[in-house]
């Protein structure tokens, strides 16, 4: 039974619904279990033709949980700490690349028109889960950051910034830190449509029905066309290779600090001044 994620289907749209809003939808070990638990029970399910992801509360997901108490807690964490002195980070390596770059990529690649309905904050970790979605609907006060330079690190695990911002944009967010607002990510072509925050529901789900009436088939190779069209430019190789810049960045902040992020923004500053 799932804790933080509630499923049900109806029109032939299956609604997955991220339930944690007490921590602001924060991304634990158990949430992203059930969460993929929850894509490829859609996925294996033939009566659900389009997935619609939406988030409880005020806010669609303040990404990882980074909490010292959180990662204190997370016995994956313990075990990766463990293993640093015979592995080194390779199991960091591992548990990333399974449960944020390969469920991220791998919600992507099923074969069913998915649709991410975001309000309020969508920050770094909560990234890797609405830019997997082919379309998004944003309510007019989401917002979108990755503020991951601030860690020490040049941007969460997969990077769609360059392929949804464009080059500017995408180092901008990075630079800065800054959120951008829905109106500017419907600009950007980031997101479909932007909708006042209480028609989000209403709308996103009339979306969901609407595309659900098309011919599955149809859709699965529409999707694929498009998605091997951005493969085809490069985007897999891409998102892999900046993986492995994401974890250069994990072990160069273990060498400086011991931490896998920098949490001490003066050992940032420290290496500005140089
Ligand atoms: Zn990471």
């Amino acid at each position: 039974m799932s804790n933080y994620i509630l499923y049900e289907t109806a029109d032939a749209v299956a609604t997955i619904t991220l339930n944690r809003a007490d921590r602001r939808n924060a991304q634990n070990q158990p949430l992203l279990e059930e969460l993929n638990e929850a894509w490829e029970r859609a996925a294996a399910d033939d009566d659900v033709r389009v997935i619609l992801l939406r988030a409880e509360g005020p806010h669609f997901s303040a990404g990882h949980e980074m909490s010292p108490e959180a990662t204190q807690a997370n016995p994956a964490f313990g075990k990766i700490r463990d293993s640093i002195a015979t592995r080194g980070t390779l199991e960091l390596y591992s548990w990333e690349a399974k449960h944020y770059f390969g469920f991220s990529r791998r919600w992507r690649e099923i074969p069913k028109p998915s649709i991410a309905a975001v309000q309020g904050a969508c920050i770094a970790g909560g990234l890797l889960l609405a830019w997997p979605c082919d379309l998004i609907v944003a309510a007019d006060n989401a917002r979108f950051s990755d503020p991951v330079v601030m860690m020490g690190i040049g941007g969460v695990e997969y990077h769609g910034h360059t392929w949804e911002l464009g080059a500017r944009k995408a180092k901008e967010m990075l630079f800065t830190a800054r959120p951008i607002d829905a109106a500017e990510a419907e600009r950007r072509g980031m997101v479909n449509r932007v909708v006042p925050v209480d028609e989000l529901d209403e709308q996103s789900r009339a979306l969901a029905v609407e595309i659900a009436q098309m011919h599955p088939h149809a859709l699965a190779m529409a999707k694929r066309a498009v998605n091997q069209t951005l493969d085809t430019m490069g985007q897999y190789a891409a998102l892999q290779a900046c993986f492995d810049i994401h974890q250069l960045g994990h072990n160069s902040a273990l060498a400086q600090s011991g931490q896998f992020v920098l949490t001490d923004h003066q050992g940032i500053k420290a290496a500005g001044k140089k």
